[in-house]
Protein backbone atom coordinates (compact mmCIF):
# COMPACT_ATOMS: atom_id res chain seq x y z
CA UNK A 1 0.00 0.00 0.00
CA UNK A 2 2.93 2.40 0.60
CA UNK A 3 4.62 1.83 -2.09
CA UNK A 4 1.37 2.18 -4.17
CA UNK A 5 0.69 5.46 -2.61
CA UNK A 6 3.92 6.82 -2.32
CA UNK A 7 4.32 6.75 -6.25
CA UNK A 8 0.65 6.88 -7.39
CA UNK A 9 -0.64 9.48 -5.04
CA UNK A 10 2.83 11.47 -3.47
CA UNK A 11 1.82 10.77 0.09
CA UNK A 12 4.92 10.55 2.30
CA UNK A 13 4.13 7.59 3.97
CA UNK A 14 5.42 5.39 7.13
CA UNK A 15 5.63 1.90 7.47
CA UNK A 16 5.60 0.67 11.19
CA UNK A 17 5.74 -2.78 12.64
CA UNK A 18 5.82 -3.74 16.18
CA UNK A 19 8.50 -6.43 15.10
CA UNK A 20 12.32 -5.67 14.44
CA UNK A 21 12.05 -6.33 10.81
CA UNK A 22 9.91 -5.58 7.38
CA UNK A 23 7.78 -8.61 5.61
CA UNK A 24 5.31 -9.10 8.42
CA UNK A 25 4.80 -13.36 8.61
CA UNK A 26 6.08 -13.54 5.37
CA UNK A 27 9.98 -12.23 6.70
CA UNK A 28 12.47 -15.22 6.27
CA UNK A 29 15.78 -14.98 7.10
CA UNK A 30 19.31 -16.92 6.97
CA UNK A 31 19.42 -18.67 9.84
CA UNK A 32 22.72 -19.75 12.16
CA UNK A 33 23.11 -22.46 9.69
CA UNK A 34 23.29 -20.69 7.06
CA UNK A 35 20.17 -21.95 5.59
CA UNK A 36 17.23 -19.24 4.34
CA UNK A 37 14.10 -20.27 6.37
CA UNK A 38 10.59 -18.37 6.50
CA UNK A 39 10.47 -17.20 9.79
CA UNK A 40 6.62 -17.85 10.26
CA UNK A 41 5.78 -21.09 8.47
CA UNK A 42 5.67 -21.44 4.86
CA UNK A 43 4.69 -19.21 2.70
CA UNK A 44 4.13 -20.73 -0.97
CA UNK A 45 3.55 -18.35 -3.16
CA UNK A 46 0.83 -18.53 -6.05
CA UNK A 47 -1.82 -17.16 -8.22
CA UNK A 48 -4.08 -17.31 -10.95
CA UNK A 49 -3.50 -13.64 -11.53
CA UNK A 50 -1.32 -11.99 -14.06
CA UNK A 51 -1.75 -8.34 -12.41
CA UNK A 52 -0.67 -9.77 -9.16
CA UNK A 53 2.19 -11.48 -10.78
CA UNK A 54 3.30 -8.28 -12.79
CA UNK A 55 3.05 -6.16 -10.26
CA UNK A 56 5.27 -8.00 -7.63
CA UNK A 57 7.81 -9.12 -10.45
CA UNK A 58 8.92 -5.32 -10.36
CA UNK A 59 10.44 -6.35 -7.27
CA UNK A 60 11.76 -9.59 -7.29
CA UNK A 61 13.13 -12.28 -9.93
CA UNK A 62 11.47 -15.47 -9.09
CA UNK A 63 12.45 -19.18 -8.58
CA UNK A 64 9.73 -21.43 -9.94
CA UNK A 65 8.49 -24.29 -7.81
CA UNK A 66 6.47 -27.59 -7.88
CA UNK A 67 4.96 -27.44 -4.23
CA UNK A 68 5.24 -31.00 -3.54
CA UNK A 69 4.40 -32.26 0.23
CA UNK A 70 3.40 -35.55 1.87
CA UNK A 71 1.55 -36.77 4.54
CA UNK A 72 3.31 -39.47 7.50
CA UNK A 73 0.60 -42.23 9.36
CA UNK A 74 0.46 -46.06 9.24
CA UNK A 75 4.31 -45.52 9.85
CA UNK A 76 4.87 -44.64 6.16
CA UNK A 77 4.79 -41.79 4.02
CA UNK A 78 1.99 -40.94 1.76
CA UNK A 79 0.67 -38.68 -1.70
CA UNK A 80 -0.83 -36.22 -0.59
CA UNK A 81 -3.19 -34.58 -1.44
CA UNK A 82 -5.26 -37.21 -2.49
CA UNK A 83 -4.76 -39.01 -5.63
CA UNK A 84 -4.40 -42.00 -7.63
CA UNK A 85 -1.14 -42.44 -6.08
CA UNK A 86 -2.34 -42.39 -2.85
CA UNK A 87 -5.33 -44.79 -4.27
CA UNK A 88 -2.42 -47.11 -4.96
CA UNK A 89 -0.48 -46.66 -1.71
CA UNK A 90 -4.12 -47.81 -0.08
CA UNK A 91 -5.30 -50.55 -2.00
CA UNK A 92 -1.38 -51.63 -2.07
CA UNK A 93 -1.45 -52.48 -5.77
CA UNK A 94 -1.44 -50.57 -9.31
CA UNK A 95 -4.43 -49.07 -10.24
CA UNK A 96 -6.23 -47.23 -12.90
CA UNK A 97 -8.33 -43.48 -12.69
CA UNK A 98 -11.57 -45.73 -13.76
CA UNK A 99 -11.07 -47.71 -10.59
CA UNK A 100 -10.30 -45.40 -8.57
CA UNK A 101 -13.31 -42.90 -9.51
CA UNK A 102 -15.80 -46.32 -8.94
CA UNK A 103 -14.04 -46.00 -5.22
CA UNK A 104 -14.79 -42.86 -4.49
CA UNK A 105 -18.55 -43.42 -6.26
CA UNK A 106 -19.12 -46.22 -3.90
CA UNK A 107 -17.36 -44.27 -0.84
CA UNK A 108 -18.59 -40.67 -0.94
CA UNK A 109 -21.56 -40.08 1.24
CA UNK A 110 -24.19 -38.28 -0.36
CA UNK A 111 -24.00 -35.24 0.84
CA UNK A 112 -25.64 -32.25 -1.53
CA UNK A 113 -24.96 -28.93 -0.16
CA UNK A 114 -21.89 -29.91 2.19
CA UNK A 115 -22.17 -27.11 5.76
CA UNK A 116 -19.19 -27.71 6.92
CA UNK A 117 -15.30 -29.24 6.78
CA UNK A 118 -16.42 -32.77 7.80
CA UNK A 119 -19.36 -33.16 5.20
CA UNK A 120 -17.06 -31.74 2.33
CA UNK A 121 -14.68 -34.45 2.73
CA UNK A 122 -17.05 -37.31 3.29
CA UNK A 123 -18.41 -36.44 0.04
CA UNK A 124 -15.51 -36.20 -1.63
CA UNK A 125 -13.29 -38.88 -0.49
CA UNK A 126 -15.51 -40.85 2.10
CA UNK A 127 -14.92 -41.48 5.52
CA UNK A 128 -11.65 -43.85 5.31
CA UNK A 129 -9.05 -40.85 3.64
CA UNK A 130 -11.37 -38.32 5.60
CA UNK A 131 -10.30 -40.15 8.73
CA UNK A 132 -6.80 -41.07 7.42
CA UNK A 133 -5.49 -37.42 6.61
CA UNK A 134 -8.16 -34.94 7.77
CA UNK A 135 -9.99 -35.61 10.56
CA UNK A 136 -6.82 -36.05 13.24
CA UNK A 137 -4.83 -32.87 11.41
CA UNK A 138 -8.02 -30.23 11.47
CA UNK A 139 -8.17 -31.47 15.06
CA UNK A 140 -4.74 -30.67 16.07
CA UNK A 141 -4.41 -27.22 14.27
CA UNK A 142 -8.09 -25.40 15.15
CA UNK A 143 -8.56 -27.14 18.46
CA UNK A 144 -11.70 -27.77 16.44
CA UNK A 145 -14.12 -30.31 14.85
CA UNK A 146 -13.97 -30.18 11.24
CA UNK A 147 -17.95 -30.69 11.95
CA UNK A 148 -17.77 -26.74 13.55
CA UNK A 149 -15.33 -25.52 10.26
CA UNK A 150 -16.50 -23.65 7.41
CA UNK A 151 -16.36 -26.41 4.28
CA UNK A 152 -13.37 -23.88 2.82
CA UNK A 153 -10.70 -24.80 5.31
CA UNK A 154 -10.77 -28.47 4.06
CA UNK A 155 -12.10 -27.85 0.94
CA UNK A 156 -9.29 -25.82 -0.33
CA UNK A 157 -7.13 -28.76 -0.68
CA UNK A 158 -7.72 -30.42 -3.95
CA UNK A 159 -8.31 -33.96 -4.68
CA UNK A 160 -7.38 -35.54 -7.79
CA UNK A 161 -8.34 -38.44 -10.24
CA UNK A 162 -4.63 -38.50 -11.65
CA UNK A 163 -1.23 -38.25 -10.49
CA UNK A 164 -0.88 -34.77 -10.09
CA UNK A 165 0.70 -34.95 -7.06
CA UNK A 166 1.24 -31.12 -6.71
CA UNK A 167 -0.02 -29.59 -3.87
CA UNK A 168 -1.94 -26.32 -5.32
CA UNK A 169 -3.50 -26.20 -9.05
CA UNK A 170 -2.55 -22.29 -9.41
CA UNK A 171 -0.80 -21.82 -12.51
CA UNK A 172 1.67 -19.78 -11.23
CA UNK A 173 3.57 -21.25 -8.29
CA UNK A 174 6.97 -19.57 -7.71
CA UNK A 175 9.18 -18.01 -4.58
CA UNK A 176 10.89 -14.51 -4.72
CA UNK A 177 14.26 -15.38 -5.89
CA UNK A 178 16.25 -14.00 -3.42
CA UNK A 179 13.39 -14.43 -0.65
CA UNK A 180 10.76 -12.90 0.46
CA UNK A 181 12.63 -10.40 2.45
CA UNK A 182 14.56 -8.85 -0.45
CA UNK A 183 11.51 -8.73 -2.34
CA UNK A 184 10.00 -6.45 0.45
CA UNK A 185 13.40 -4.65 0.76
CA UNK A 186 13.01 -3.77 -3.07
CA UNK A 187 9.81 -2.67 -2.81
CA UNK A 188 10.54 -0.11 0.19
CA UNK A 189 13.16 1.34 -1.86
CA UNK A 190 11.21 1.88 -4.41
CA UNK A 191 8.42 3.70 -1.92
CA UNK A 192 10.80 6.49 -1.33
CA UNK A 193 10.72 8.81 0.55
CA UNK A 194 8.54 6.10 2.41
CA UNK A 195 10.14 5.45 6.22
CA UNK A 196 10.00 2.20 7.92
CA UNK A 197 10.22 1.86 11.59
CA UNK A 198 10.95 -1.20 12.90
CA UNK A 199 9.60 -2.28 16.92
CA UNK A 200 7.23 0.49 16.86
CA UNK A 201 3.61 -0.49 17.61
CA UNK A 202 0.56 1.63 16.66
CA UNK A 203 0.08 2.95 20.09
CA UNK A 204 3.65 4.65 20.10
CA UNK A 205 2.84 6.13 16.29
CA UNK A 206 -0.38 7.61 17.41
CA UNK A 207 1.74 9.45 20.26
CA UNK A 208 4.63 10.43 17.56
CA UNK A 209 2.37 11.19 14.35
CA UNK A 210 -0.92 11.84 13.06
CA UNK A 211 -1.96 10.87 9.35
CA UNK A 212 -4.53 11.71 6.74
CA UNK A 213 -4.92 8.06 6.41
CA UNK A 214 -4.22 5.16 8.22
CA UNK A 215 -3.56 1.61 6.73
CA UNK A 216 -3.97 -1.35 9.50
CA UNK A 217 -2.96 -4.47 8.79
CA UNK A 218 -3.09 -5.91 12.24
CA UNK A 219 -5.49 -7.79 14.54
CA UNK A 220 -8.98 -5.81 14.39
CA UNK A 221 -10.02 -6.92 18.11
CA UNK A 222 -7.02 -5.03 19.32
CA UNK A 223 -7.83 -1.93 17.12
CA UNK A 224 -11.04 -1.89 18.86
CA UNK A 225 -9.75 -2.28 22.58
CA UNK A 226 -11.27 -5.91 22.60
CA UNK A 227 -14.69 -3.88 23.32
CA UNK A 228 -16.39 -6.68 21.56
CA UNK A 229 -14.47 -9.42 23.30
CA UNK A 230 -11.17 -11.67 21.67
CA UNK A 231 -12.00 -12.76 18.90
CA UNK A 232 -10.52 -16.38 18.53
CA UNK A 233 -6.88 -16.71 16.94
CA UNK A 234 -5.20 -19.56 16.55
CA UNK A 235 -1.59 -19.68 16.27
CA UNK A 236 1.64 -21.94 16.04
CA UNK A 237 4.61 -22.77 17.68
CA UNK A 238 8.30 -23.19 15.09
CA UNK A 239 10.79 -25.82 16.27
CA UNK A 240 13.79 -25.60 14.09
CA UNK A 241 16.31 -28.23 14.24
CA UNK A 242 19.11 -27.67 11.66
CA UNK A 243 21.85 -29.77 10.72
CA UNK A 244 25.43 -29.80 9.50
CA UNK A 245 26.13 -32.37 6.53
CA UNK A 246 28.26 -34.49 9.44
CA UNK A 247 24.99 -34.20 11.44
CA UNK A 248 22.66 -35.43 8.58
CA UNK A 249 24.50 -38.20 7.76
CA UNK A 250 24.17 -39.47 11.36
CA UNK A 251 20.82 -38.70 11.66
CA UNK A 252 18.97 -42.22 11.44
CA UNK A 253 15.66 -40.40 11.21
CA UNK A 254 16.59 -39.06 8.13
CA UNK A 255 14.91 -40.30 5.28
CA UNK A 256 15.58 -37.12 2.63
CA UNK A 257 17.99 -37.43 -0.65
CA UNK A 258 21.27 -36.48 0.02
CA UNK A 259 21.94 -32.97 1.66
CA UNK A 260 17.85 -32.82 3.22
CA UNK A 261 16.30 -34.46 6.22
CA UNK A 262 12.79 -35.66 5.00
CA UNK A 263 11.40 -36.46 1.19
CA UNK A 264 9.29 -33.79 0.57
CA UNK A 265 9.40 -29.48 1.44
CA UNK A 266 6.62 -30.71 4.10
CA UNK A 267 5.25 -33.73 5.49
CA UNK A 268 2.24 -33.52 7.68
CA UNK A 269 1.12 -35.67 10.59
CA UNK A 270 -2.24 -35.96 10.80
CA UNK A 271 -2.24 -38.56 13.93
CA UNK A 272 -3.51 -37.13 17.05
CA UNK A 273 -0.91 -38.53 19.21
CA UNK A 274 1.76 -36.37 17.57
CA UNK A 275 2.04 -33.20 19.12
CA UNK A 276 2.94 -31.20 15.58
CA UNK A 277 1.00 -31.03 12.60
CA UNK A 278 3.95 -30.91 10.09
CA UNK A 279 7.63 -30.40 9.35
CA UNK A 280 8.62 -27.94 6.62
CA UNK A 281 12.20 -28.05 5.50
CA UNK A 282 12.34 -25.35 2.99
CA UNK A 283 15.50 -25.63 1.35
CA UNK A 284 13.43 -28.32 -0.99
CA UNK A 285 11.16 -25.28 -2.47
CA UNK A 286 14.47 -22.40 -2.43
CA UNK A 287 16.57 -24.07 -3.94
CA UNK A 288 19.23 -23.13 -2.09
CA UNK A 289 22.56 -24.89 -2.67
CA UNK A 290 24.15 -25.81 0.56
CA UNK A 291 24.86 -28.62 2.78
CA UNK A 292 23.42 -27.85 5.52
CA UNK A 293 19.81 -27.73 6.07
CA UNK A 294 17.16 -27.01 8.58
CA UNK A 295 13.70 -28.35 9.63
CA UNK A 296 10.86 -26.60 11.47
CA UNK A 297 8.13 -28.89 13.40
CA UNK A 298 4.90 -26.71 13.93
CA UNK A 299 2.97 -27.14 16.80
CA UNK A 300 -0.68 -25.73 16.49
CA UNK A 301 -1.13 -23.25 19.90
CA UNK A 302 -3.81 -21.24 21.75
CA UNK A 303 -3.24 -17.41 21.10
CA UNK A 304 -2.66 -16.84 24.29
CA UNK A 305 0.11 -18.92 24.32
CA UNK A 306 2.34 -16.86 21.72
CA UNK A 307 0.69 -13.71 21.80
CA UNK A 308 0.79 -14.42 17.46
CA UNK A 309 -2.83 -14.62 15.77
CA UNK A 310 -1.84 -16.52 12.91
CA UNK A 311 -4.99 -17.69 11.49
CA UNK A 312 -8.76 -16.49 11.74
CA UNK A 313 -10.94 -19.57 12.73
CA UNK A 314 -13.52 -19.78 10.03
CA UNK A 315 -16.42 -20.92 11.65
CA UNK A 316 -19.84 -19.41 11.89
CA UNK A 317 -19.55 -18.49 15.83
CA UNK A 318 -16.28 -16.37 14.92
CA UNK A 319 -17.44 -14.57 12.38
CA UNK A 320 -20.66 -13.37 14.11
CA UNK A 321 -18.26 -11.86 16.54
CA UNK A 322 -16.15 -10.69 13.78
CA UNK A 323 -19.05 -8.84 12.31
CA UNK A 324 -19.61 -6.47 15.51
CA UNK A 325 -16.02 -5.29 14.56
CA UNK A 326 -16.98 -4.89 10.87
CA UNK A 327 -19.66 -2.19 12.11
CA UNK A 328 -17.05 -0.17 13.77
CA UNK A 329 -14.23 -0.58 11.50
CA UNK A 330 -16.67 0.96 8.56
CA UNK A 331 -17.64 3.69 10.75
CA UNK A 332 -14.02 4.41 11.26
CA UNK A 333 -12.97 7.70 9.18
CA UNK A 334 -9.60 7.87 7.46
CA UNK A 335 -8.47 4.04 7.94
CA UNK A 336 -8.15 1.33 5.66
CA UNK A 337 -8.73 -1.90 7.21
CA UNK A 338 -6.47 -4.98 5.45
CA UNK A 339 -5.23 -8.37 5.35
CA UNK A 340 -5.72 -11.90 7.46
CA UNK A 341 -5.78 -9.79 10.91
CA UNK A 342 -7.87 -6.75 10.06
CA UNK A 343 -10.52 -8.34 7.90
CA UNK A 344 -10.45 -11.76 9.81
CA UNK A 345 -10.07 -14.19 6.91
CA UNK A 346 -7.92 -17.44 6.26
CA UNK A 347 -6.43 -14.88 3.01
CA UNK A 348 -3.59 -16.81 0.88
CA UNK A 349 -0.71 -14.26 0.03
CA UNK A 350 -1.98 -13.43 -3.30
CA UNK A 351 -5.24 -12.65 -2.16
CA UNK A 352 -3.53 -10.28 0.28
CA UNK A 353 -1.77 -8.46 -2.29
CA UNK A 354 -4.85 -8.32 -4.82
CA UNK A 355 -6.59 -6.71 -1.73
CA UNK A 356 -3.76 -4.12 -1.74
CA UNK A 357 -3.65 -3.34 -5.03
CA UNK A 358 -7.75 -3.00 -5.43
CA UNK A 359 -7.29 -0.75 -1.93
CA UNK A 360 -5.05 1.41 -3.46
CA UNK A 361 -7.06 2.22 -6.58
CA UNK A 362 -9.92 2.95 -4.11
CA UNK A 363 -7.69 5.48 -2.50
CA UNK A 364 -6.09 6.53 -5.66
CA UNK A 365 -9.62 7.78 -7.06
CA UNK A 366 -10.70 8.73 -3.69
CA UNK A 367 -7.73 11.45 -3.34
CA UNK A 368 -6.12 11.35 -6.83
CA UNK A 369 -9.19 12.73 -8.30
CA UNK A 370 -9.91 15.05 -5.12
CA UNK A 371 -6.16 16.15 -4.90
CA UNK A 372 -6.45 17.32 -8.76
CA UNK A 373 -9.74 19.27 -8.26
CA UNK A 374 -7.74 20.68 -5.03
CA UNK A 375 -5.26 21.89 -7.34
CA UNK A 376 -7.20 22.96 -10.24
CA UNK A 377 -9.31 25.04 -8.10
CA UNK A 378 -6.44 26.76 -6.30
CA UNK A 379 -4.87 27.65 -9.76
CA UNK A 380 -8.39 29.08 -10.71
CA UNK A 381 -7.98 31.33 -7.46
CA UNK A 382 -4.20 32.07 -8.31
CA UNK A 383 -5.80 33.04 -11.97
CA UNK A 384 -8.13 35.43 -10.54
CA UNK A 385 -5.39 37.46 -8.70
CA UNK A 386 -3.34 37.34 -11.82
CA UNK A 387 -5.94 38.96 -13.79
N1 LIG B 1 -5.69 -30.36 6.23
C1 LIG B 1 -5.77 -31.62 6.78
N2 LIG B 1 -4.77 -32.51 6.54
C2 LIG B 1 -3.69 -32.22 5.78
C3 LIG B 1 -3.59 -30.94 5.21
C4 LIG B 1 -4.60 -30.02 5.47
O1 LIG B 1 -6.73 -31.92 7.50
O2 LIG B 1 -2.82 -33.08 5.60
C5 LIG B 1 -6.78 -29.39 6.51
C6 LIG B 1 -6.53 -28.67 7.83
O3 LIG B 1 -7.76 -28.36 8.43
C7 LIG B 1 -5.82 -27.42 7.36
C8 LIG B 1 -6.57 -27.10 6.07
O4 LIG B 1 -6.82 -28.40 5.51
O5 LIG B 1 -5.88 -26.38 8.29
C9 LIG B 1 -5.83 -26.23 5.11
O6 LIG B 1 -4.54 -26.77 4.86
P1 LIG B 1 -3.32 -25.88 4.34
O7 LIG B 1 -2.18 -26.80 4.12
O8 LIG B 1 -3.78 -25.07 3.21
O9 LIG B 1 -3.06 -24.99 5.62
P2 LIG B 1 -2.06 -23.74 5.88
O10 LIG B 1 -0.81 -24.00 5.09
O11 LIG B 1 -2.80 -22.51 5.48
O12 LIG B 1 -1.84 -23.84 7.36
Amino acid sequence: MAERLARLLRWRCVVIDKREHIGGNAHDAFDSAGVLVHSYGPHYFRTNSARIIDYLSQFTAWHPVEYSIKSRTAGRYWSFPVNLNTYEEMVGHPATEEEFAAYLERVREPIERPANSEEVMLASIGRELYERFFEGYTLKHWKRHPRELDASVCGRIPVRLNRDNRYLSESFQALPRDGYTAMFGSMLQASAPTRFLPGMPLEEARRHFTWKHLIYSGPIDSYFGECHGRLPWRSLRFEPESFTAAKLRNDASADGPAGFWQPAMQVNYPDRDIPFTRIVEIKHATGQRIDATTIVREYPADYEETGEPYYPIPAPDAKRQYRLYRELAEREENTTFIGRLATYRYYNMDQIVGMALKKADDLVARFGGGGNKVRSENEEVRRKKLR
